[in-house]
């Protein structure tokens, strides 16, 4: 695996392997690093998809709306590293902050139509403009064919697709499925920071999206909501900041079951830790 921290080398490297095949695929996959199986997820599909597949590792201090978290993101970069090699990715990409945001940038604001000021944005005021900041620096420079993203951080994917749409950029987005510990928790590279028992209890947020999937049709939205949310607060230390459902093709609140395809999102505040997760309804 090639390790680039320019945008400039990774680029004359791009160079290169395109004149040799001018047809080549080149599928980007954009981390934040302390990966797990559900990056690795992501890794493997654009090997699938793409002759060449460049793993970006960019803790984004554009998209933390709280110092501390930012300073607590783990960094184990050894490991990543030889992560990224048992999944055959072929190129890493491992910028600093001044090369993504040299002093000429100007941060922009992009107009996606307030799905940045909804739900997770509510909460995490600015954070999906930073990830669009970020997301539009390395799809223009390193222009990819295809980007990866799971659907673990849903409301982020809606926002890529309506940057691209925004901005005109060639790049297919492809959605991969949420990689889950066995107990149903959804992988995070924020898991590590909770307790082994807290690891343990933390199934419950899964488990009641289940249950509301289960009850929605019979019971309506709002009842298997109410079901759901009991459930998560059975166990102790767990605080709901949202449970909604959605469509998935806009977001807007789906108060009674329609013909779209809606989907449950969720964050839990747990042992300090914001736990994201969500279910396909329909
Ligand atoms: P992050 O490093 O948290 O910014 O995540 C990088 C990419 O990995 C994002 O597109 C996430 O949605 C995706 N991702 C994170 N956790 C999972 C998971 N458990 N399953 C699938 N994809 C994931």
């Amino acid at each position: 695996m090639l390790v680039f921290k320019g945008f400039k080398d990774l680029n004359k490297h791009l160079n290169h392997v395109r004149n040799q095949d001018p047809n080549l695929i080149i599928g980007l996959v954009p981390t934040m690093g302390a990966l797990h199986q559900g990056h690795l997820s992501l890794v493997r599909q654009c090997n699938k998809d793409c002759d060449l597949t460049i793993c970006s590792i960019f803790v984004n201090p554009t998209q933390f709306n709280k110092q501390n978290d930012l300073t607590n993101y783990p960094k184990p970069i050894a490991q990543d590293i030889s992560l990224l090699i048992q999944a055959q990715c072929d190129v890493l990409l491992l910028p600093d902050v001044q090369e993504v945001y040299p002093e000429s940038y100007v941060h922009q604001t992009f107009d996606i139509k307030n799905i940045d000021n909804i739900i997770e944005g509510k909460s995490r005021v600015g954070h999906f403009q930073g990830v669009c900041n970020v997301i539009y620096r390395f799809f223009s420079e390193i222009t990819p064919h295809k980007a990866y993203f799971g659907q673990k951080d849903f409301q982020q994917t809606v926002v890529i697709k309506k940057l691209v749409a925004l901005v005109g950029l060639r790049v297919d987005i492809v959605v991969c499925p949420i990689v889950r510990e066995n107990n149903g928790l959804a992988m995070s590279s924020r898991n590590i920071r909770l307790s082994r028992g807290g690891k343990q209890e933390a199934k419950c947020i899964y488990e009641a999206l289940c249950i509301l999937k289960k009850h929605y049709k019979k019971l309506g939205i709002s009842n298997s909501i109410g079901l759901a949310k009991k459930h998560i607060l059975a166990t102790k230390g767990t605080e709901i900041d949202y449970l909604v459902v959605v469509n998935t093709s806009n977001l807007a609140i789906a108060k009674e079951q329609n013909r779209n395809e809606m989907i449950a999102l969720v964050v839990v505040n747990f042992e300090g830790i914001r736990l994201l997760d969500n279910l396909i309804l329909s």
